[in-house]
């Protein structure tokens, strides 16, 4: 059972991810100052990279018990320069996502008022998706192994591992979303005319289910003619589902054809509402940008949305989201990545005014 007090755990990670999740406390404070009905009690995980170079961990062993007790996570981003990039994201954000058995990965795209998308002429009527993600299997199953280490003949195995329940639960998850939308459009995206096995798999489940939700229409697309549909035909879609490499992939082109990698949100979902599920901004630590003040926090604004439209805090939610649009409409405070000169700090004080 939920409190009425939110119980918010924060990880800002590595790099970027520590300005933006900052913004991020700051709007949810805002928030939350402004509804007197709502408290907020935001709890800091200092886990990430630092963390592993002075203990050799991520995150403590009981890490995932401290998150447990929190009605949703808010991440930033795991990646620095001094540690591997597989130790870094293994050791943090898969640990949560697979540990909480968060599978459903939520990915919206939608071009926001005021920003131009690279793609010429498209409206924001044409470009609205929502991008599922299997989030718990797949390509990034973590089995496989590495064999003859360090010898000519040295062999390396990563195991795509599909499983019928892991592709039955995503697949019902994306139906139930498109059947949510006004547009009530699935396309499942696949590539089992190459991947012979699980992906045949991964076709044969949809169609099981498939009957049981006849009032959305559906269509099937080989993933690499998904990129060209998504740049040539914005408007044919609506909700995608893809595999956990598939969709992580397609995410990033909807990300930057929605104008910037560092507006795009994402929810790793677990909907059994007694297990916390994980909001983030879609980007990462941006080794490039950050300390420099210039991060853009609207991917982090948005992933609170999400958060809170989640948590069943509807309005609060679309107060938000309004503030967001507002701020991306006036098009005066926004981020280099935007075409602006605004920093962080400053956009954040938009926002909040907006609110
Ligand atoms: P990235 O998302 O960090 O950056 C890609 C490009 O987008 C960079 O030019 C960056 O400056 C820009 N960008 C990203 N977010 C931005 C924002 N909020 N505002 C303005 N510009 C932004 O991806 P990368 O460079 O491939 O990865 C860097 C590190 O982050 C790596 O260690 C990687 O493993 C990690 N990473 C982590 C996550 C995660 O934790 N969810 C996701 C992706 C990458
Ligand atoms: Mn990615």
């Amino acid at each position: 059972m939920r409190s009425n007090t939110l119980r918010i755990a924060a990880i800002p990670g590595d790099g970027i991810g520590a300005e933006v999740i900052g913004a991020g406390c700051r709007v949810l404070e805002a928030l939350a100052a402004a509804h007197p009905d709502l408290g907020i009690d935001i709890e800091r995980f200092d886990w990430g990279s630092e963390r592993y170079l002075a203990t050799g961990a991520m995150m403590p062993a009981d890490g995932l018990d401290a998150l447990r007790g929190h009605d949703a996570i808010l991440f930033g981003s795991a990646g620095d320069p001094r540690v591997p990039d597989h130790i870094s994201l293994w050791g943090l954000r898969l640990a949560i996502c697979q540990g909480l058995d968060q599978y459903a990965n939520v990915r919206p795209a939608r071009l926001l008022p005021g920003i131009r998308s690279p793609l010429a002429d498209v409206t924001p009527e044409a470009l609205d998706w929502v991008i599922v993600r299997e989030n718990s299997e797949g390509e990034y199953s973590g089995a496989g192994g590495r064999v003859h280490r360090g010898f000519p003949h040295e062999v390396g195995l990563d195991v795509s591992v599909m499983t019928r329940t892991g592709v039955e639960r995503i697949m019902r998850f994306a139906l139930e979303l498109a059947r949510s939308r006004p547009r009530k459009k699935l396309t499942v995206v696949t590539k089992s005319n190459a991947q012979r096995h699980a992906m045949v798999m991964w076709d044969e489940v949809f169609q099981a289910v498939r009957d049981e939700y006849r009032d959305v229409e559906c269509d099937r697309m080989l993933v690499d003619a998904m990129t060209t549909r998504m740049v040539l035909k914005p408007e044919s879609i609506d909700v995608v589902v893809a595999s956990n490499l598939h969709a992580d992939i397609l995410s990033d082109l909807a990300a930057a054809l929605t104008g910037s990698l560092g507006i795009a949100p994402t929810g790793n979902i677990n909907p059994d509402p007694a297990i916390p599920s994980m909001f983030e901004p879609i980007h990462g630590s941006a080794f490039d940008i950050m300390g420099k003040g210039v991060a853009n926090p609207i991917g982090t604004f948005w992933s609170i949305v999400m958060m809170l439209d989640h948590l069943g805090l509807k309005d609060a939610s679309a107060e938000l989201m309004a503030a967001i649009e507002r701020l991306t409409a006036s098009g005066k405070t926004l981020t280099p990545d935007l075409g602006g000169s605004a920093g962080t700090e400053a956009v954040t004080d938009a926002l909040i005014k907006a609110l």
